[in-house]
């Protein structure tokens, strides 16, 4: 699946996550009203209807064997408005358990970092690539994700965020069609083309949340802070200072 990209285009966690900034860091008051949504109420309760739709056929989805091993599938959540959609591997435990995205240890760092941006959890929305949990957390296997793909494509066509976040190697991978490290991906701009004649949405790779919590080390926080001012400077959204 190795396809090049164009390119014209933690030490450890500590002990609290209060501190995802060196000097801590509180949310700032806006200096203005940022644009977090993009829709009128009628288009945003009509792709809302739509979300549902799909989390409903996710619910059932017996696509692979995952779907007999899950407690519930985590179709994703937030707002069916966002203009950006973060994209994780798939559900963890506190997931399964509870059907919600990213709501363990490495969920609630990425609340910190959507906090760290100004914004709030229900301004963006949360999805995965896989929506049921795989065994002890294992790697999503290539069947799977070709069966589960299918439905963040459609969610993605149905938010039209104006930038996706992905997190960690294997949603960068599979959204991007590559092979190519995490390392190497981060840090800038990339196309996702939701279907053949689609306006591109912007994408930015950054770090998975888990994979800084076993890595907790300034330069890492650093990295992805550098990223995700990226994202709000492209946004035209305020840069929190910290
Ligand atoms: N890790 C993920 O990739 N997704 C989740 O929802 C939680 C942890």
């Amino acid at each position: 699946m190795e396809k090049d990209i164009d390119i014209t285009k933690a030490a450890r966690q500590h002990l609290e996550m209060d501190d995802f900034f060196t000097g801590g860091f509180t949310t700032r008051a806006k200096a203005s009203e940022p644009k977090l949504q993009q829709r009128d109420n009628a288009a945003s309760a009509n792709a809302a209807a739509e979300l549902e739709k799909i989390a409903d056929e996710v619910s059932r989805c017996r696509k692979c064997d995952l779907g007999s091993l899950r407690t519930n599938a985590v179709p994703g959540e937030g707002n069916p408005n966002a203009r950006i959609l973060f994209v994780g591997e798939g559900p963890g435990a506190d997931e399964d358990a509870q059907g919600r995205p990213f709501v363990g240890r490495a969920g609630k760092l990425l609340d910190k970092i959507i906090a760290a941006c100004g914004l709030k959890r229900s301004d963006v929305f949360i999805a995965n690539i896989l929506k049921c949990r795989p065994p002890e957390n294992r790697d999503p296997r290539a069947d799977e994700i070709i069966n589960c793909f299918p439905y963040l494509q459609r969610q993605i066509e149905i938010i039209n965020p104006e930038i996706i976040v992905a997190l960690g190697a294997p949603a960068a991978r599979t959204l991007l069609n590559t092979n190519k490290s995490i390392g190497q991906l981060r840090g800038q701009f990339y196309e996702y083309y939701a279907g053949l004649g689609s306006t591109p949405i912007k994408l930015m790779a950054t770090y998975h949340t888990a994979y800084l919590l076993r890595n907790y080390s300034q330069e890492n926080r650093k990295r992805v802070w550098e990223d995700m001012k990226k994202v709000l400077a492209e946004l035209g959204l305020p840069i929190p200072e910290h």
